[in-house]
C-alpha cells in the first residue's frame, strides 16, 4: 500500500446526552488503531462502571482550576453543573505523527476548538431519532436519578440548538448505519488534501520516475 504522510484528524463528536454518542465512540475506537480517545478531565463524580483514566480523569475543582490557569486544557466548559476539559498533553504529538484523536465534547468546547484548531477539526453532530427515544435511553442508563435525567432532557434542547455549527450531522436511528456514516466521514477527512503533507513528495517522485 502506498503510504503518504499525513497530519492526524481531530474528530469531534457532540450530541445531546442519550443520543448514542458514547456507544458510537466505543465501536469506532475498538475497530481503528489509528484513532484514540481524548480522555477529558471532569469534576463530576464517576458513575458506576466508569474507570478513572479510561472514561475520564476524575479530579477536584482546585485541580481543575489549576489546569485552566496553567493553560493545560485545549478547551473547557461547564456542563450540567460540572466542569469538563480536554488535556492538551499528547494531542499535538499524535496529530504530527499522523494519528487521529476523538473528542467527545459539548458544543461549547467545539466552539473553542473552532477558534484555535479549525484546520485540524472534523466535527460531527449526532442526532437522536426522537425526543421520546432520547428520554428512554437516558432512563435505561438508569444510573442517574430522575432529577438528573430531567436536567439532561432540558439540556438536550439547548444542545440541539447547535447542530448548525457542525460540519456533519448523523442521525442515530440505526446504530450500525450511524457508525458506518461516522467511519466514512473519518475516511474522507483523512484523505483531505490539506492534511496529506506527503503528497507533494509523492508527486515529485512520480515526476522523476
Ligand atoms: P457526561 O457527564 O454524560 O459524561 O458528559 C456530559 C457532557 O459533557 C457530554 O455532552 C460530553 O460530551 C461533555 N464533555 C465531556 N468531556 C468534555 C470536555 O472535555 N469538554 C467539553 N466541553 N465537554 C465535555
Amino acid at each position: 500500500m502506498t503510504d503518504v504522510k499525513r497530519r492526524g484528524v481531530m474528530l469531534v463528536l457532540s450530541s445531546p446526552s442519550g443520543a448514542g454518542k458514547t456507544t458510537i465512540s466505543r465501536r469506532l475506537l475498538g475497530a481503528d488503531d489509528d484513532l484514540k480517545l481524548s480522555v477529558s478531565v471532569t469534576t463530576r463524580a464517576p458513575r458506576s462502571g466508569e474507570v478513572d483514566g479510561v472514561d475520564y480523569h476524575f479530579i477536584d475543582r482546585p485541580k481543575f482550576d489549576q489546569l485552566v490557569r496553567t493553560g493545560e486544557l485545549l478547551e473547557h466548559a461547564e456542563v450540567f453543573g460540572h466542569c469538563y476539559g480536554t488535556p492538551a498533553k499528547g494531542v499535538e504529538a499524535r496529530l504530527a505523527a499522523g494519528q487521529d484523536v476523538l473528542f467527545d465534547i459539548d458544543w461549547q468546547g467545539t466552539q473553542q476548538l473552532q477558534h484555535t484548531a479549525r484546520s485540524d477539526l472534523a466535527t460531527i453532530f449526532i442526532l437522536p431519532p426522537s425526543v421520546r427515544e432520547l428520554e428512554r435511553r437516558l432512563h435505561i442508563r438508569a444510573q442517574d436519578s430522575d432529577a438528573v435525567v430531567r436536567r439532561r432532557m432540558e439540556g438536550a434542547g439547548r444542545e440541539l440548538d447547535h447542530w448548525e455549527e457542525y460540519d456533519y450531522v448523523v442521525i442515530n436511528d440505526d446504530l450500525d448505519r450511524a457508525i458506518n456514516e461516522v467511519r466514512s466521514i473519518l475516511t474522507a477527512e483523512r484523505l483531505r488534501r490539506g492534511r496529506r503533507t506527503g503528497v507533494a513528495d509523492y508527486v515529485g517522485d512520480l515526476r522523476r520516475t
